[in-house]
């Protein structure tokens, strides 16, 4: 078969490695100079490509069940990665390239697909694909290549700047596919806050919730930043793409943080914070409370109670202070831009394609594969892994 890959990221050059090995002849068309731009961002430089912990619960689609039967060829990721003689290390189960350099994932994608044959075709940007008479004939600016098959992997629209700007989505809705409103994912929150600049530059571990509407729809740890536009840090980009999503359906986003997780609940805060004072009972509040948060929101909390720099415990408005300390809200008024978002959520519906073959259901002969498709992961090397999967697939049923 002759077939034509539109795009050379992720999921294009591993679908084209697969397709070759399987006999066909394979020519990548991309739009940038380079292949794999966005591939040498990823996780700061080091790419985090896999996860150990491979899980439907890590991932937001309108298809579960499309996505487990994705997920079932999860197995065949690792001795592929092993057939590019690529070694890996572990840190919790987060797989990285041994070098801890994204360009070893690179030069071992880039050097099989070379090596197998791939025809990649750089500086090319498809405009327009049709079908005719069973054949597909893939329209650039100065030149039209035919196929019998066609795989899109041009990616989402997070990143513009790197090649995947949304166009894929023309490509397929051409052929009559949908697209799942997108929106960014993996991606910064911003609030309007008047405190916002007092807590600018704080990192800290903490609990949050994410309350839609009143009523609590997640929670996750670990690292907050806290910036003069909002916050950031992974447990926020874990959950940003229900933010984006309920924030276009117009509904209210609140972020509970919880700054004391190591405390059990309210009840134990408060026992403990008597303990201290039995013990130091001629410290006033801020001296205790600098022991365990970040002396910026031990200001911020002051200043929103309007209490006095000097006030003890004994005088203090306890159940107010602890409700600060372990359910302080945040009201999140928007996201950071696609220009920012490591990923989008939405896209093409896997309902629209058989998730054994990665084919269309709509047109025989064209594939979809990658972040293209409404499947968005949360950080870990989910999305590299949905990447590779889908391509795998693909490449396999082609
Ligand atoms: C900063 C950053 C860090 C990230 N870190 C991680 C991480 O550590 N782990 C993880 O799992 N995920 C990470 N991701 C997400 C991951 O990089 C993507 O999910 C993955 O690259 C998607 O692969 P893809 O092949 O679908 O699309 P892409 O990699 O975006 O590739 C699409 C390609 O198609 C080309 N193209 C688009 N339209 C056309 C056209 N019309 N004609 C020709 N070519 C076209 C584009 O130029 C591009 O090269 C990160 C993303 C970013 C931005």
């Amino acid at each position: 078969m002759n077939v034509v890959i539109v795009g050379a990221g992720a999921s294009g050059l591993v679908c084209a490695i697969r397709a070759l090995e399987n006999g066909h002849k394979v020519t990548i068309l991309e739009r940038n100079n380079k292949v794999l731009k966005k591939l040498l961002l990823t996780g700061n430089g080091r790419c985090n490509f896999w996860n150990e912990n491979m899980d439907k619960k890590y991932y937001y689609t309108s298809d579960l069940l499309s996505l487990e039967t994705i997920l079932e060829k999860k197995d065949l990721v690792l001795p592929f990665f092993d057939s590019l003689a690529l070694i890996y290390k572990s840190n919790n189960g987060y797989l990285y390239p041994f070098t801890g350099q994204a360009i070893s994932v690179y030069n071992a994608l880039l050097n099989k697909a070379l090596y197998k044959g791939a025809n990649i075709i750089l500086n090319k940007y498809v405009k327009r694909i049709k079908k005719e008479n069973n054949k597909f004939m893939i329209e650039c600016e100065d030149e039209v290549f035919e196929a019998d098959k066609v795989v899109l992997a041009t990616g989402s629209m997070a990143r513009p700047n790197l090649g995947s700007d949304g166009n894929g989505y023309n490509l397929a809705q051409s052929f009559g596919h949908h697209i799942n409103p997108v929106y960014p994912a993996l991606v910064q929150l911003e609030s309007k806050e008047s405190f916002l600049k007092d807590w600018d530059g704080v990192r800290t571990l903490a609990e949050i919730t994410l309350e839609e509407n009143g009523k609590i729809i997640k929670k996750e740890m670990g690292e907050l930043q806290l910036t003069s536009y909002g916050i950031s840090g992974i447990a926020i980009f874990n959950i940003s793409s229900l933010v984006s999503k309920g924030l276009a359906l117009g509904k209210k986003e609140v972020i509970k943080i919880n700054f004391a997780p190591w405390c059990l609940n309210k009840d134990k805060l408060k026992e403990y914070l008597d303990y201290q004072f039995s013990l130091l009972p001629n410290y006033n509040l801020k001296q205790i409370l600098e022991g365990f948060l970040n002396y910026k929101i031990v200001n911020i909390i002051f200043k929103l109670l309007k209490l006095n720099d000097l006030v003890k415990w004994n005088n203090a408005p306890k159940e107010k202070i602890i409700d600060y300390i372990m359910n302080f809200p945040l009201i999140i008024t928007g996201t950071k831009s696609f220009k920012e978002a490591q990923t989008a959520t939405g896209g093409i519906p896997l309902e629209e394609i058989n998730p054994k073959t990665m084919e269309s259901k709509l047109v025989k002969g064209l594939y979809l594969i990658g972040e293209i498709l409404d499947v968005d992961g949360i950080c870990g090397g989910y999305n590299l892994g949905f990447a590779w999967m889908s391509a795998i697939i693909a490449g396999d049923n082609i």
